[in-house]
């Protein structure tokens, strides 16, 4: 940052200074305690739209701590991906306290690690798993997933009797839009050079406004944009003017995979574009609004997400140009949870398309919630970033 003044928080909630998770539990806290029914999700495929419509309030149960991993190795192997391990260590520990909240769960067949952490979570809580199509180019893909976000909705009905009608769906969907347009305003800020928005402050805004389609993220939002206008009247940046700008891909980051974040600042970089279901990802993309068929949509919309559970994923490497042009990065960054074989396998043609499509520098990292590997990852980022001199 350039400033000795402290700069204000974007987010003035009154929670200013709390961790994403606690101000987005208060959030998740007060809907519960005014009678809406709290369902945990897993992953970017969730329809959030349709959960909202129905009065649902969704609260996302992926962990990023360590903390409970040990705990999840007794029943867990050692070798699956950190995500999938704190994520079960949680539940197992009794001490997730959105899963405390959950009334039920709702997952998705990604991939196998998670489909397999499911059945013991079904033990738990009431569980639908939704047969996401994997090969979301084949003709039949579409209708299928709109099936599976049909079944949900009955899953739903029964379970918590919720209902939704057809303008409810379609209202919570124009609401989703117009949050997502806003967050990519926001985040437009880190297209500058240098940037007005730090990475933790596009961490903050996409963890506050993930689960909400509601009214009540918008005003927030917009005040955001109203200081980020201050900053650039003001002069305020991160990093330096000539700091390499990174754009992150790969697997979800949080907690204590924040690290990365950390040591590409301590090597001298700068983040620009987090670009993973806990940054950027997410909120791209708008839901076709006024169809007659706000499930299908729906369907359209969040088949299109570019995960590397997809196959063939060509729709990962559009976006990722669509990003490198945007926030024109000197270089990516593939972070890649350990035991993650579809963002490992795929970080291949990830590398081959940044390199031959932008001629902007690569790095593949692995690496888990451990500390202990970040002296190696600031050797290899510093590296890379002599590359780009
Ligand atoms: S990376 Fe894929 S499996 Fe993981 S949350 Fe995102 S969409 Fe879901
Ligand atoms: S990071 Fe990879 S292995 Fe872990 S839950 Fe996500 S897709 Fe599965």
């Amino acid at each position: 940052m350039n400033s000795r003044k402290p700069v204000e928080p974007l987010v003035n909630d009154g929670l200013a200074g709390e961790p994403p998770s606690k101000r987005v539990l208060k959030y998740v806290e007060g809907r519960k305690a005014k009678g809406s029914p709290v369902v945990g999700i897993y992953c970017g495929y969730a329809p959030i739209e349709l959960l909202q419509a129905m009065g649902i309030v969704p609260a996302v149960l992926c962990s990023f701590s360590r903390v409970p991993i040990e705990t999840a190795e007794s029943v867990l192997p050692a070798n699956l991906c950190d995500l999938i391990k704190s994520s079960y260590g949680f539940v197992m520990e009794g001490t997730c306290p959105f899963f405390a909240l959950a009334d039920a769960v709702v997952a998705e067949t990604t991939c196998d690690g998670k489909k397999k952490m499911f059945e013991l979570i079904s033990e738990l809580r009431p569980m639908h798993v939704m047969d996401l199509p994997q090969m979301p180019d084949q003709p039949e893909a579409r209708d299928n997933w709109k099936q599976m976000i049909l079944r949900l909705e009955k899953f739903l009905e029964e379970t918590l009797g919720v209902h939704a009608t057809d303008e409810q769906v379609e209202a919570s969907i124009k609401w989703s839009n117009r949050k997502n347009r806003l967050a990519r305003k926001i985040f437009e800020y880190a297209a500058m050079h240098p940037p007005v928005i730090s990475w933790r402050e596009i961490y903050d805004i996409s963890f506050l406004a993930l689960p909400s389609t509601g009214p009540e993220i918008i005003p927030l939002l917009e005040q955001s944009i109203e200081k980020l206008e201050k900053r650039v009247a003001e002069g305020v940046y991160f990093g330096k003017p000539d700091s390499p700008r990174v754009l992150v891909t790969g697997c979800p980051i949080g907690g204590d995979a924040t690290k990365i974040f950390n040591v590409i600042e301590e090597a001298g970089g700068v983040v620009v574009a987090p670009d993973s279901c806990t940054g950027i990802k997410v909120f791209n993309g708008e839901i076709e609004e006024n169809t007659g068929d706000p499930i299908g949509a729906i369907a359209e919309r969040y088949l299109r997400i570019p995960c590397a559970c997809m196959t063939p994923n060509t729709g990962r490497l559009h976006a990722l140009s669509d990003m490198i042009e945007k926030y024109r990065p000197d270089a990516v960054i593939d972070f890649i949870l350990q035991a993650c074989h579809a963002y490992n396998l795929e970080s291949y043609k990830i590398g081959n398309h940044v390199a031959e499509q932008h001629g902007i520098g690569f790095l593949k990292v692995e690496s888990d919630y451990s500390q202990g590997d970040i002296g190696q990852l600031k050797t290899r980022i510093e590296a890379l970033f002599e590359t780009l001199r």
